[in-house]
């Protein structure tokens, strides 16, 4: 029988997982008058792009159109200023026309991103929870009651009216036993990468550091456990390697960074020749731009770019789920077909559909009515008074740096 603390707190929205996509949603929640808290599973806010180290975000501008190129603004472009003001981020010229979608990527130093991170929460009044794991839920009929994590102190149940299920890999709504829908539904995944810091920095005066190609590939189910202990010993094997055949290699990323894992149910389901037209829906509330890009070790990867105009946009109904009243997602766990997802899952696009989400919880709560319920035009309004670009009110921005 396990022993389960209390925690004193209630809160309003809990996010789960500080992620792109997490960071964004607590830091909109709270800003919106919402009591929100911040679970996060390492000791650092950022995952994918601070913890495992690849440290590029995509994409905020679609560079096909003639006019009004930044499709993504907000609180993601916001913390990408914060960073670049101090010298810790490298922004492209978004009006280029470079021949690789990655070029328009903005690289952070994933320290300095971390610390500001840190930063725009506190300043928001989020309350953070570090370094404790989501190990388990507890749910009566549609709703979630509790998260349960795992503390110094033992494990503690954390009670909210609302959650985010920003884990990546659908964490919270696999504990809910809410349907999911994995990988390429047959038992594969992309393969996962482990990045690696070079010994000797190849220029030590660069203040955003430029990870290249430091990385090698590995086979990952980030869903399931044992796997993945099978991926760190695979990835841990490859750097030696690196090191027998003359690499020098100073340290590495903690974990296998995931790049696919579970899609949760929404109440719409985003499909890929709706995302390749550019379709916009009433609920549309953010862009997102990037190609289908799906990674195969060993073989190329399946990749079909968007070459127009039309920017692809994301449904807030595909970012709640269809089974628990008060379940939101946001980032790489939303409801999707497998190759929206693998053009969905890009840093720009999570931090467009954390605010988004982020917003919508606050809204749901402070009324008192079910997410699903808002009013979309209200949130949208809301959206774009901070800062947001939202379909249906702004067709884009022009990129300007001061
Ligand atoms: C190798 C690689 C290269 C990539 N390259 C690019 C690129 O160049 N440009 C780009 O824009 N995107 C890139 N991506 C995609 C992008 O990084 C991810 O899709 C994006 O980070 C997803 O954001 P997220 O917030 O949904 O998830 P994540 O960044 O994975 O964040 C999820 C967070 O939840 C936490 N978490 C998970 N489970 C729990 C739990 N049970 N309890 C508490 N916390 C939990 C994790 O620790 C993590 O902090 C790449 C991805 C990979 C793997």
């Amino acid at each position: 029988m396990i022993h389960i603390l209390e925690s004193n707190k209630k809160y309003d929205v809990v996010v789960c997982g500080c992620g792109s996509a997490g960071f964004c949603a607590a830091v909109a929640a709270a800003r919106n008058g919402a009591r929100t808290a911040v679970i996060e599973k390492y000791s650092t806010p950022g995952g994918i792009l601070t913890v495992l180290g690849n440290n590029s975000i995509d994409q905020f501008n679609n560079p096909f159109r003639k006019t009004n190129k930044m499709v993504i603004g907000g609180i993601g472009w916001e913390f990408v200023l914060k960073l670049y003001r101090d010298g810790f981020a490298r922004i492209p010229d978004m009006n280029a026309d470079y021949v690789d979608h990655s070029q328009y990527g903005v690289k952070v130093n994933p320290v300095a991103a971390a610390k500001v991170m840190d930063d725009m929460l506190i300043d928001a009044g989020v309350d953070l929870y570090y370094g404790q794991p989501i190990v388990d839920v507890e749910t009566e009929d549609r709703m979630i009651k509790s998260v349960l994590i795992s503390t110094k102190d033992g494990v503690k149940r954390i009670e909210a009216a609302l959650f985010i299920d920003c884990t990546g890999d659908a964490d919270i709504a696999h504990f809910a036993k809410a349907t999911t829908f994995d990988g390429d539904g047959d038992g594969h995944f992309q393969p996962g990468t482990i990045r690696y810091y070079p010994a000797i920095s190849p220029d030590a005066s660069d203040k955003v550091l430029n990870y290249g190609d430091n990385r090698n590939h590995v086979s990952m189910n980030s869903t399931n456990s044992d796997m993945v202990t099978l991926s760190e010993i695979e990835s841990r094997r490859l750097l030696y390697n690196d090191m027998l055949g003359g690499k020098l290699i100073m340290g590495s990323a903690p974990a296998v960074a995931p790049r696919e894992g579970r899609r949760i149910k929404g109440i719409s389901t985003m499909k890929v020749e709706d995302y390749f037209s550019g379709k916009q829906y009433d609920d549309s509330v953010c862009y997102t731009f990037w190609f289908v890009d799906i990674h195969r070790k060993g073989m190329a990867s399946e990749i079909h770019y968007i070459k127009h105009e039309n920017t692809p946009s994301v449904r807030l109904s595909s970012m709640i789920s269809s089974e628990f009243d008060n379940l939101a997602m946001a980032g790489r766990c939303i409801s999707t077909d497998r190759q929206t997802n693998s053009a969905i899952r890009v840093k720009a696009s999570c931090m467009a559909m954390g605010q988004a989400i982020g917003t919508a919880s606050a809204v749901a709560v402070k009324n008192k009515i079910k997410i699903k319920d808002i009013s979309v035009n209200e949130l949208k309004s809301k959206l774009s008074l901070q800062g947001a670009i939202v379909p249906g009110i702004s067709d884009g921005e022009e990129f300007v740096l001061n």
